[in-house]
């Protein structure tokens, strides 16, 4: 019966790295549950294939009130929903900065937080957060998004020491290029010049990313840690 399994959350669950991690949630028995802001197809094609989708858009605090209200107790979390910005900063707008912020901090901030209620209760519990490349070493024409990453660093690794104690497991995953809608824009010189610049010669899939989420997942002993995931990109 699907109501005794173990929920998980997949914040942009429905297409990219997000669906690849909630596949493989899926794959190991959670009732998984994918938020998503407003792409319905992909958010069909994800309920197919088993994903329960709920829209939300994680920078708003009642509408994640609202979809924790749905999920219920949630064992997983995995905060990657997320949006980019590529400009210089003289043509930033500060609305652009805080929408960077607002879904890719304040998202994962809000839905750790209705999370920690239910783990705390268990005793249990892991989040994880997609964070990426340029939150580690930074981006050029990319410094809003990068800094917003950047926060998600720092923001999983101190909630790994508050909730430790609670039997709460909190990391990060840092992607590198992954070939997914979020990188669309690229053209095929840009696409090539990027490949020159990955020692393993590939762009990274959603599924090499899920697996990183996955290890997460068995290894109980990991807490505050972050996974690179980016074909030698960028070896810090
Ligand atoms: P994507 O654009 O294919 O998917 C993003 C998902 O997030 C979608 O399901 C979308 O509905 C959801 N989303 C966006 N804004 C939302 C909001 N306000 N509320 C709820 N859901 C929202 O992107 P992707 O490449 O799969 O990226 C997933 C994560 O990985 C992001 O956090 C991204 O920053 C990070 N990342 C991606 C790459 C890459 O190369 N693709 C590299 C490093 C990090």
């Amino acid at each position: 019966m699907t109501s005794e399994k173990k929920s998980a959350l997949v914040t942009g669950g429905t297409r990219g790295i997000g669906l690849a991690a909630a596949l493989a949630l899926l794959g190991r028995g959670y009732r998984v549950f994918a938020a998503y802001s407003s792409d319905e197809s992909s958010a069909k094609a994800a309920r197919e294939q088993g994903i329960e989708t709920v829209r939300a858009d994680v920078s708003d605090e009642e509408a994640v009130r609202a979809l924790f209200a749905r999920t219920g107790p949630t064992e997983v979390v995995v905060n990657n929903a997320g949006i980019s910005l590529f400009k210089q900063i003289q043509d930033t707008s500060a609305e652009e900065w805080d929408r960077i912020f607002a879904v890719n901090v304040r998202g994962a901030f809000l839905c750790a937080r209705e999370a920690a209620k239910g783990m705390i209760s268990e005793k249990r519990g892991l989040i994880v957060n997609i964070s990426s490349v340029w939150g580690e070493v930074g981006g050029s024409c990319e410094s809003a998004y990068s800094a917003a990453k950047a926060a998600l660093l720092g923001f999983t690794k101190a909630l790994s020491k508050e909730l430790g104690w609670s039997g709460i497991r909190v990391n990060s995953v840092s992607p590198g290029v992954i070939d997914t809608r979020m990188n669309s824009r690229f053209s095929s010189s840009e696409r090539e010049a990027l490949l020159e610049e990955i020692p393993l010669g590939r762009f990274g899939t959603g599924e090499d990313v899920a697996r990183a989420v996955l290890f997460l997942l068995d290894n109980e002993y990991v807490t505050g840690a972050d996974i690179p995931v980016n074909g030698g990109f960028s070896v810090v």
